[in-house]
């Protein structure tokens, strides 16, 4: 592994700290700090802890001897000051001293011995970081270290590569016993560079933030080189059919399966990432994946993320989804037996009085098509893949140290059931539309992008197409960054069916869609040019029609509902002069919503409109704005604001309107009226 020290750097790093009034000390922990966190064959997604020792002044002036260390909810790769709080050092050295203290009582304590009360809160692991002498502790969970300890003979095997430079412990939970034993074993072996905590990840220490990187790096070489002198593992692949069913399609089904239905057309769904390497697939095609793949974790911080079992599913075949659909399903539910199975027992070991976590895998491991991470967001998805990735290559690695070995399932429910994790649950709020994938087109435009932004809000993971990719990329911004920007000519199947694969890809399926996209063309009807009214067709009718088809089945493939919403617009009802190759179209789509809310309710999907009136957008400019004033004989303002509240509609009420329709389970053929109030145009 590289050593990206650098004298400059970290001279740098001092100075512009210094600026900031961040001393020395800080600013050398924040640097090395960053270059663990930037790799992540050290540390991923929030993992590791780093501290340094130091003095800094209280209220009074006077030096406090503190620690700084690593806060809850920082990353290394992006730390900065105030994500490594200072703790006064004296009592928690003191500590040492108890013989037993509870994870609860230990947060407590260390929040007690904050500097500033407003702090995040300390790493579990402050108190070992604290029990040793040294100015400066890294920990990392390396997967090069843990494809040496996770291996059948891990244990000599670290014995005989790292020698007395590192202390090794078996493995021990996180806490106050844990931060005992490695200041205990330190202080018999003064001379070691490091602790190894075996199938967890490794501490080295020193004088200064240098002495310490260089140490990680130093063992983590190591450890890479014995795997390099091990023979080569390449799972022998298994027989896999020529055609093999595309990722798009498996996605579907797979999220589907997980999902649960808590009645009332309400389920809690699971957003699924796909990912693919040369390496991913190597890995899944082996015919003993059901056993490799499906061992456990490398580490246990990555339980929380993961569960500790992958989900070995079938291959699926290319033209037989149904087939894939009943062995995945199988596999699933006997994912989930032995999953309550594990928690009955370790539960029971445990006194009783664990609350249960859902049973879905969060990891599908997917012979000829690759891995899907699984979670109840995209964010949640993404790092479950992540995490999958990185085990891949982790395990690969300890097969060809003799096996892979990972810990014991008693050790990881403690961890995976650790009161200090369930607590953190009990606290998550989940937001109305958590776990849902809503596709909005148009999405570019003014209405489209408003969509966009209240469905992301309200936590859907949002899919934006457009025509005009730049366009969708900007609304996209605005609504998260887990937002897709997708280009897609609604007008056109292929770019359609190439606009739902990548959402698939992406998300795992679809479960809102928005048919917004609209245009608007004027002409007397008796004088109207056939093409252009065709055109109209296309895209006013036709698209929603095309877009609605898609979606539909996906939602069939997923099996858990879904909602069809249309923007179907006044013209559908009450159809203004001049206006019929708009109107036209529009009416028809007002029956297409109709025609969909019958043949799919059976299904648990809905089909919905909203009827919205002079709202400015792209299709509403401000010349066709002029033109349509003419045409109904008003001026401009009297137009925007002629309706019997006397307001002007915006692109925000229309996305309440399609917001309150994704969300009302017992409504369907519904068109709901975002006008401020037109006669003419009430439905009848
Ligand atoms: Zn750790």
């Amino acid at each position: 592994m590289r050593n990206l020290w650098s004298d400059e750097e970290a001279a740098a790093t001092v100075e512009r700290s210094r600026a900031g009034g961040v001393a020395e000390d800080l600013a050398l922990r924040i640097y090395t700090s960053r270059l663990i966190g930037g790799e992540p064959a050290l540390v991923i997604h929030g993992g590791g802890n780093t501290s340094v020792k130091t003095v800094v002044p209280d209220l009074f002036g006077r030096d406090v001897e503190a620690i700084c260390v690593k806060g809850s909810g920082w990353d290394l790769a992006t730390i900065e000051a105030p994500g490594l709080p200072a703790l006064r050092l004296s009592p928690l050295r003191e500590a040492r001293r108890l013989n037993a203290l509870s994870d609860e009582e230990m947060v407590r304590f260390l929040r007690a011995n904050l500097l500033d009360p407003a702090a995040p809160n300390p790493s579990v692991e402050t108190l070992l970081h604290a029990f040793l002498p040294h100015k400066f502790v890294d920990h990392t969970h390396a997967t090069a270290i843990l494809s040496c300890s996770d291996s059948r003979q891990g244990v000599d095997l670290c014995a005989q590569i790292f020698g007395a430079r590192l202390v090794a412990l078996p493995y021990v939970m996180p806490g106050f016993l844990l931060a005992k034993a490695v200041a205990d074993a330190y202080d018999a072996a003064p001379a070691a560079e490091g602790v190894l905590l075996h199938k967890h990840g490794l501490f080295t220490f020193g004088a200064t933030a240098r002495q310490s990187y260089d140490r990680m790096i130093e063992f983590v070489s190591i450890a890479e080189r014995a795997i390099a002198a091990a023979p080569a593992w390449t799972p022998a692949p298994r027989l896999l059919q020529s055609k093999i069913a595309d990722a798009a399609d498996v996605a579907p089904v797979l999220r589907g399966l997980c999902a649960e239905g808590l009645g009332g057309g309400r389920w809690r769904r699971f957003i699924a990432q796909h990912r693919s390497s040369p390496q991913i697939r190597a890995f899944v095609d082996g015919e003993d994946l059901a056993d490799y793949g499906a061992r456990g974790v490398i580490t246990p911080d990555h339980i929380i993320r993961t569960k500790n079992k992958y989900l070995p599913a079938p291959a699926p075949r290319a033209g037989d989804i149904e087939r894939f659909r009943d062995e995945a399903a199988r596999a699933i539910s006997d994912y989930r037996a032995c999953y309550g199975a594990y928690f009955d027992r370790n539960n029971a070991r445990a006194g009783g009085a664990k609350s249960r976590l859902d049973s879905a895998p969060r990891v599908a491991l997917v012979p000829g098509v690759g891995l899907f991470g699984l979670g109840r967001t995209a964010s949640e998805a993404a790092i479950a893949a992540d995490l999958a990735e990185i085990t891949i290559a982790t395990v690969a690695d300890a097969e060809r140290l003799g096996g892979f070995e990972p810990l014991g399932e008693e050790d990881l429910f403690d961890m995976e059931y650790w009161s200090l994790e369930q607590a953190k649950l009990g606290a998550q709020k989940s937001k109305p539309l958590e776990g849902q994938v809503a596709v909005v087109t148009g999405a570019g435009g003014a209405i489209g992008a408003a969509i966009a932004k209240l469905f992301a809000e309200n936590g859907a993971e949002v899919a934006l197409l457009d025509i005009d990719e730049a366009a969708a990329r900007k609304a996209a911004k605005t609504a998260g960054k887990r937002a897709l920007a997708v280009l897609c000519d609604v007008t056109d199947e292929r770019s359609v069916n190439a606009a739902y694969a990548e959402i698939c890809r992406r998300f795992g399926g679809v479960d809102i869609l928005v048919s917004n996209v609209g245009a608007a063309y004027e002409s007397p009807i008796d004088a109207i040019d056939e093409t252009l009214l065709r055109k109209s067709f296309e895209v006013n009718f036709f698209a929603h029609q095309r877009m609605a088809q898609g979606a539909v089945g996906i939602m069939k493939a997923q099996g858990t509902g879904g909602a069809l919403l249309f923007n179907i617009s006044k013209q559908a009802v009450n159809p203004g002069p001049n206006f019929g190759a708009y109107g036209l179209p529009k009416a028809a789509a007002l029956h297409l919503v109709r025609q969909y809310a019958i043949e799919c309710g059976a299904n648990g999907i809905r089909a919905n409109a909203v009827n919205a009136d002079k709202v400015r957008s792209g299709l509403l400019n401000e010349a066709m704005i002029a033109s349509r004033a003419k045409a109904r004989g008003v001026d401009e303002e009297t137009y925007m604001h002629g309706n019997l509240l006397g307001l002007e509609v915006r692109p925000e009420d229309v996305a309440q309107a399609f917001l309150h329709q994704a969300l009302a389970l017992k409504t369907t053929g519904d068109v709901t009226t975002v006008d401020g109030g037109n006669a003419a145009a009430m439905l009848r």
